[in-house]
């Protein structure tokens, strides 16, 4: 992944060294000798991770990250803060001032990496996810677009594999105060327990006495309902072996023992909230499909779907030689409804309507709303006559009962209906509409009420 990194150190020797090791692992550096220098640059140029020195003269750290996620313009810029080994409380520090993430000097490549690349990713997510719900906006979806945004992290499911008692009391009782921990030492059990377990996080000790918690990872990432789950190890000082194999198949983040209490409270919280961005873009996108092919107000397909639907149908039928039929309706004097009830109760009676040309067809015809009242349903391997019989049906269920309004006022209503057949292979999706079309207007012509077949 290529991501913009701002360095913020002033001590050139430390710029360097981790402008060359993020550059070996195709990032894009930019760097900053100081505070105002970060944060004029953050503003004007933008950047996907800061990695920021907290000591430094004149503005330190702490102070460009406060000045960073108080600006609405660079609030949504992680920060990972570099700290000094002996300072623990540097660490409070910055998580009071809003850091990400931290690392220690002197900084050790693999977190680096790991972390660069995990901030990266989540800022992509948030990018994508400003932009969409800006859109959705846009377009007029309900919605509040920076509410995703404002997540924590916190309040997430998350599944702890321990199975060293006391070990796994002291994370239960860190993490406790701000997510919801369920505690499975048995690493099977806890993979059984994933899939139906809606967790937001899966926390694996590689310290498991007699089974090897990589295994389970590796299993995770290989089952299609929870491969996307984020995955935090455990691990022991110095077992890099390890530790690289799990980040090769696709752990998204570790710990090393003993573990620092900050530390793990932000790692955790950033794998949550990445999880819920992830989440809420992809129902953000199912969303929009469904909105491009449904009509809003009775849930049936809307016209744009059906004319591509109908030509599939259309070639389908001609190659397998088998019959298609399609039915156009029109509700007969809606107009009236609108003037004598308002225009709530014609939408009734549209949503209604909807609800009853559902009923009289079969699972694998197809209705959708045309435009205004006028309604086609698309039949595959249907003859005219069948045809003309589901149209008598839909007709009769629309005459034969009232439509209830929301105050009681019961309606009649009745819909005329024009039927038609696809006739050879010569024959057009156009056409086919046209022919039905044209024998609705003969219905109507006719008195209404009543359902006209094309006679070709
Ligand atoms: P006919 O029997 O000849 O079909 O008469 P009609 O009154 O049904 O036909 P006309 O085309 O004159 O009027 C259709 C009306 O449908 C006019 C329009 O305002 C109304 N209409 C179209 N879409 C909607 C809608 O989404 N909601 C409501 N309430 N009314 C709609
Ligand atoms: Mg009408
Ligand atoms: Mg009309």
């Amino acid at each position: 992944m290529t991501a913009r990194v701002l360095i913020v150190d002033d001590i050139e020797a430390n710029v360097k060294l981790l402008e060359a090791r993020l550059t070996a692992e195709y990032f894009e550096t930019l760097t900053a000798r100081s505070g105002a220098e970060a944060l004029r640059i953050c503003a004007t140029e933008g950047a996907d991770v800061v990695l920021l020195d907290v000591m430094m003269p004149v503005m330190d750290g702490f102070e460009v990250c406060r000045r960073l996620k108080s600006d609405p313009k660079t609030a949504h810029i992680p920060v990972i803060m570099v700290t000094a080994l002996d300072q623990p409380s540097d660490k409070v520090n910055g998580l009071q001032a809003g850091a990400d993430d931290f690392l220690t000097k002197p900084v050790d490549d693999i977190a680096l990496i790991t972390r660069v690349k995990n901030l990266a990713r989540l800022k992509t997510l948030t990018d994508e996810m400003m932009m969409r719900a800006t859109t959705s906006e846009q377009m007029g979806i309900a919605g509040d677009p920076n509410s995703a945004n404002r997540d924590a992290g916190k309040g997430g499911r998350i599944l702890l594999v321990e199975d060293h008692q006391r070990s796994a009391d002291r994370i239960i009782q860190t993490l406790s105060a701000e997510q919801h921990i369920v505690h499975e030492p048995d690493p099977q059990k806890a993979l059984l327990a994933l899939p139906e377990g809606e967790f937001e996080l899966l926390i694996v000790s590689l310290s498991l006495s007699g089974t090897d918690g990589l295994r389970l990872c590796s299993q995770v990432r290989s089952l299609d309902r929870i491969r996307h789950l984020p995955i935090l190890i455990i691990v022991e000082p110095g077992d890099d072996t390890k530790l690289l194999r799990g980040l090769d198949m696709g752990v998204n983040d570790y710990i090393v023992r003993p573990i620092e209490r900050n530390e793990m409270l932000a790692r955790i919280r950033t794998q949550i909230k990445r999880k819920r961005y992830a989440d809420y873009l992809k129902s953000r996108i199912e969303e929009s499909v469904e909105m491009a092919i449904t009509d809003g107000l009775t849930g049936l397909h809307n016209r744009r779907y059906m004319e591509s639907h109908l030509k599939t149908l259309v070639e389908e039928a001609g190659q397998r030689e088998k019959p298609l039929s399609l039915l156009m309706t029109d509700i007969d004097f809606f107009k009236s409804v609108n003037d004598l009830h308002g225009h709530d109760a014609g939408d009734a009676v549209l949503r209604e309507f909807a609800v009853r040309v559902r009923k009289n067809i079969r699972g694998i015809d197809l209705a959708c709303r045309f435009g205004g009242e006028e309604f086609v349903v698309m039949m595959p391997d249907t003859d005219l006559s069948n045809a003309y019989m589901v149209a008598e049906r839909l007709r009769q269920s629309i005459a034969g009962e009232p439509f209830l309004l929301a105050d009681g006022t019961a309606l009649k209503i009745t819909a005329s209906v024009g039927v038609s057949k696809l006739e050879g292979l010569q024959d057009t999706p156009q056409s086919l509409l046209k022919r039905a079309d044209q024998a609705l207007y003969s219905a109507k012509h006719d008195g209404r009420n009543r359902v006209v077949a094309d006679a070709a």
